[in-house]
């Protein structure tokens, strides 16, 4: 199978009560001082979230919460977690270095897709037919991919070989800043029992919506 196996603000003006300010209204600094006000409490909140997710022992963890996941994912508020993901998904690439991991590269396949294959065997100075003869099979669901585990364009250090032009999927993965996250959320849990980023997100999703 391919790696998809992947303030409702008042605008009116406020008094602020803060020091020399107190008591004086001044619509345009009480407005500012609110947003301020708003963007602190996001920032200590998120700071009081990242603080709360501890990746020690993180897949024993993520076995035992499988079952908070799919509630989760099949009842959350969609809108509230897409507003959510971009952040989070940054924040874990920042926390979790795939270079020290490659799970998805050793475990499974991407899909070769015929633009992947185009691509990429042009890159390698390859016909097409060679490329796929040399490096793919024909999966149950009719998908091109790798002959076998771990990825041949995986190298010892862990980087990919053929990164600039590397299948979309490899591209997307863990789709943790994509609405895939939800709509296919059996891929996701299965992602989240070997991909830590998987599991940093849900995590804090679960912490924060
Ligand atoms: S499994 Fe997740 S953390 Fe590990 S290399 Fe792949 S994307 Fe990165
Ligand atoms: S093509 Fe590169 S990123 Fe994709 S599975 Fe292989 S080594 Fe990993």
């Amino acid at each position: 199978m391919g790696i998809i196996a992947v303030d409702n603000r008042e605008t009116a003006p406020v008094r602020t009560g803060t020091g020399g300010l107190k008591g004086r209204n001044i619509p345009a600094m009480g407005n500012a001082y609110r947003k301020m006000t708003v963007v602190i409490r996001f920032i200590l909140k998120n700071i009081n979230n990242m603080s709360d997710i501890n990746l020690e022992n993180w897949q024993a963890k993520s076995d035992e919460h499988q079952k908070k996941y799919k509630q989760f994912l099949e009842k959350a508020n969609k809108n509230k977690v897409l507003k959510q993901l971009p952040g989070l998904h940054e924040e874990a690439f920042e926390k979790i270095n795939c270079l020290n991991c490659a799970a998805c590269c050793k475990t499974y396949s991407p899909r070769f897709k015929p633009p992947d294959i185009k691509r990429i065997s042009k890159h390698l100075k390859m016909r097409e037919t060679d490329f796929i003869e040399t490096y793919l099979r024909m999966d149950e669901e009719g998908d091109y991919v790798v002959q076998r585990t771990p990825c041949p364009f995986l190298g010892d250090d862990n980087y990919c070989g053929i990164y600039d032009v590397r299948p979309s999927d490899c591209e997307r993965f863990p789709y943790t800043d994509e609405d895939v996250l939800f709509k296919k959320y059996n891929i996701t849990l299965k992602n989240s029992t070997f991909c830590p980023i998987v599991f940093y997100v849900l995590e804090n999703l679960i912490a924060a919506v």
